[in-house]
C-alpha cells in the first residue's frame, strides 16, 4: 500500500476543520459517511498507515440531534454535539483526508478500483470502501409536511424545541425518538400533543414516565395523522381516529415527525445486497456481498442501532479492509 493522495499536513490535519480534499484523488481506501462509524473507521484506517478518504455529508450524523448520552463507556452523561467534537479531534490527529458537505450518489465498480461520485459530481477513486452512511428521519408523507418543512415542519426536536417557547407542538410517533422530542418539547412548549398510529406507546417506560405526569401532554393514541395546514407555517394539523374515522383539527405551531429511520443505502442499491428494509447485509467481518466493499453502523443488518455498537463496528469495517488490501486487494480485472 503506497501512501498515495496523502500531501496534507499534519498541523492542518490537527486542527478539527478539516482542509478542503481536491476531486479526482485516488487513495486505498474511502470511508463513505462520518457518523460514529464512519470517524472510528477513519481512526482505524489512520492508525493501519492506509492511505483513505472520508466522504461524507457531515461530521457526527445522527449523534448531533442527540442532546444527552448516557451510555457512551468513559462518559456518565455527555451532550451529542461534545462527543462529535471529541470524534473530530480524534480523527483529526491522524492523516486521514476528509471531504465534508459531500453526498456520494453512487459507488461504481471499475478495473481494480471503486469510483465514488458524489451528488455535484465530485469523484474520488479508491481500492477498497467501507459503507457507514447510517440513517435519516423517516417522512409522513401527508399534504403540507414538504411544503412546511423547517416553517414548523420538524425531525428534531433537540435541534429545534427552543423556538417553541410557549407555543403548541405535535410530536408524530410512539417509540423512544418521539417520546425524546416529546421530553425535549416539554421544557418550552405550552402543549405537546404526542400522535400515535398505533393503540399503545412503543417508547421505553423510563421515557413515557415523565410526559405522563405532566399536565401539559395529552396523547392521542389510535391516530392517524392526515394533513398540516398553513401558508408560510405551521398552523394547523388535521388527524383522524382509526376506530371512528372522526376527524378534527386542532392549532399548533410545530409538528415533529419522529416515526423511525430508514437506511441511507440507495447510493449502494446496485452495488451490494440489501434486506428488505434497506439495510446492507454484512457478515460478522462488516463483508458486504461484493469484494472490496465493507459496511458499519446503522446502514446495515447488525441488530442495536446505538453509537458504541456502531464505533465498533467502524472499526471492525476497516481493519476487515486493512486485511483485504494487505493480501493484495482487487485482482486487477476484478471489481466490476
Ligand atoms: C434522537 C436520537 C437519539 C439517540 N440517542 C442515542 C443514545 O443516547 N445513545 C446511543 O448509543 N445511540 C443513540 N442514538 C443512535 C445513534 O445516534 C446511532 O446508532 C449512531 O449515530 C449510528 O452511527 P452511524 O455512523 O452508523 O450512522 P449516522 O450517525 O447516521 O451517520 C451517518 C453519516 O453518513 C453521512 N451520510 C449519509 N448519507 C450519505 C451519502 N450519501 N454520502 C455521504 N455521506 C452520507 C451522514 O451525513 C452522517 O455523517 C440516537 C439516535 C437518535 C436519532
Amino acid at each position: 500500500m503506497e501512501l498515495t493522495s496523502l500531501n496534507l499536513s499534519l498541523d492542518a490535519l490537527r486542527q478539527t476543520d478539516f482542509p478542503a480534499v481536491a476531486p479526482g484523488g485516488w487513495y486505498d481506501l474511502a470511508i463513505v459517511g462520518g457518523g460514529p462509524a464512519g470517524l472510528t473507521a477513519g481512526i482505524y484506517a489512520a492508525r493501519k498507515r492506509v492511505p483513505a478518504v472520508m466522504v461524507t455529508h457531515d461530521l457526527g450524523g445522527q449523534v448531533l440531534w442527540t442532546s444527552s448520552v448516557e451510555n457512551y463507556p468513559g462518559y456518565n452523561l455527555v451532550q451529542g454535539r461534545d462527543l462529535v467534537e471529541k470524534f473530530k479531534a480524534q480523527v483529526a490527529q491522524f492523516p486521514i483526508a476528509v471531504a465534508q458537505g459531500q453526498r456520494v450518489a453512487r459507488i461504481e465498480p471499475q478495473r481494480g478500483r471503486f469510483r465514488i461520485v458524489t451528488e455535484s459530481d465530485v469523484e474520488h477513486f479508491a481500492k477498497a470502501v467501507v459503507l457507514a452512511t447510517g440513517k435519516r428521519y423517516r417522512s409522513l408523507g401527508v399534504p403540507g409536511e414538504k411544503e412546511l418543512i423547517g416553517r414548523g415542519v420538524a425531525y428534531c426536536a433537540t435541534c429545534d424545541a427552543p423556538l417553541f417557547q410557549g407555543k403548541v407542538a405535535a410530536v408524530v410517533g410512539g417509540g423512544n425518538s418521539a417520546l425524546t422530542s416529546a421530553g425535549d418539547l416539554l421544557k418550552y412548549a405550552a402543549r405537546v400533543y404526542v400522535i400515535s398510529n398505533m393503540a399503545a406507546l412503543t417508547g421505553d417506560a423510563v421515557l413515557q414516565e415523565p410526559l405522563r405526569k405532566s399536565d401539559k401532554v395529552e396523547f392521542l393514541m389510535n391516530t392517524t395523522v392526515l394533513e398540516i395546514h398553513g401558508t408560510d407555517k405551521v398552523e394547523s394539523i388535521t388527524f383522524s381516529n382509526n376506530a371512528n374515522n372522526q376527524q378534527q383539527t386542532t392549532n399548533v405551531a410545530g409538528v415533529f415527525v419522529e416515526i423511525g429511520l430508514i437506511p441511507n443505502s440507495e447510493p449502494f442499491q446496485d452495488l451490494v445486497d440489501l434486506n428488505q428494509r434497506g439495510e446492507i447485509v454484512v457478515d460478522c467481518a462488516c463483508r458486504t456481498s461484493r469484494p472490496g466493499v465493507f459496511a458499519a453502523g446503522d446502514v446495515t443488518t447488525v441488530p442495536a442501532k446505538q453509537i458504541v455498537v456502531a464505533a465498533g463496528e467502524g472499526a471492525k469495517a476497516a481493519l476487515s479492509a486493512f486485511d483485504w488490501l494487505a493480501r493484495g486487494g482487487p485482482p486487477p480485472a476484478a471489481g466490476g
